[in-house]
């Protein structure tokens, strides 16, 4: 990390609300090349709504998100309905892939093409070299003979990893993760942990909402706790989860012990 250089995400103030329902009040937060932010906090503190609006998911009220200073924003006139919205939208959701609790793989397509998917049509990328690539990274995470089974014959722990290689695919700036290990049976668990570890230690970006707090313990350099759309307390893995402040995080700790 130079010293001069922009964030990869910084959200600065950002406000979001459903109706009449408040979920973002106001958060502020930056990740810089390289670093490793775990988010965590209650069910409904608004963890995934703050990864939704990094990339466009979802757009905000008030305060901003910027990807490497470039302010990223709907125009008001509908998501991606204008070219030039179009143009971003795929710009930052190409550069900050996100992968889902519930892996979201296409059904009826076998793994290697979920995986080759999005770099082919909507980057239109040279269809071999994205072959060759996509093969690398699902050996990459372990599962490089499941080319030609479908997402349903697959485990939930391999199902996320094709996930995890379809996001990697894309050649992304960093990696949005929405509590990727949710869904998975505490033994499938483990073998996605590892894939993310190895991928913290190749010094990729990663925002990572995690209920895992031995993940989040052993692969972040900052930890960002959300309480009702604020962030109540943040800091480094040991002083976080060693010595909390706050009465709200001593009590959410002890809660998820
Ligand atoms: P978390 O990921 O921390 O569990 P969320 O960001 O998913 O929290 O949700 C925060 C709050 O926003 C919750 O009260 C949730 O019910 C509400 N919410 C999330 N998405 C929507 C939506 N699309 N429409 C209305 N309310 C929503
Ligand atoms: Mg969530």
């Amino acid at each position: 990390m130079t010293a001069n250089e922009a964030p990869v995400i910084e959200i600065r103030d950002l406000h979001k609300s459903y109706g009449q329902l408040e979920v973002l009040k106001g958060v502020s937060l930056s990740a810089h090349r390289g670093e490793v932010i775990s988010l965590i906090g209650s069910s409904g503190s608004g963890k995934s709504t703050l990864l939704r609006c990094c990339n466009l998911l979802e757009d905000s009220q008030q305060g901003e998100v910027l990807f490497k200073g470039e302010a990223v924003r709907w125009r008001g006139h509908g998501l991606g309905r204008h070219p030039a919205d179009r143009a971003q939208v795929i710009r930052i959701r190409t550069n900050l892939s996100m992968v889902f609790q519930q892996f979201n793989l296409w059904a009826h397509m076998t793994i290697l093409q979920n995986v080759m998917e999005a770099p082919v049509t909507v980057l239109r990328r040279d269809r071999h070299e994205v072959e060759e690539a996509a093969r690398g990274y699902l050996a990459k995470v372990g599962i490089g003979d499941k080319c030609d089974a479908y997402p349903a014959q697959l485990s939930g722990g391999q199902q996320q990893r094709a996930a995890i290689a379809r996001a990697l695919c894309m050649e992304p700036t960093a990696l949005l993760f929405d509590e990727p290990t949710s869904a998975l049976d505490p033994e499938l668990e483990q073998e996605v942990v590892k894939v993310i570890k190895a991928l913290a230690e190749e010094g990729r970006t990663m925002l990572i909402v995690t209920h895992d707090m031995r993940l989040a313990a052993d692969v972040s350099d900052h930890v960002v706790f959300l309480h009702r759309g604020l962030i109540e307390e943040e800091g480094a893995p040991d002083t976080l989860f060693g010595n909390p402040r706050t009465e709200r995080l001593r009590q959410f700790l002890s809660a998820t012990a």
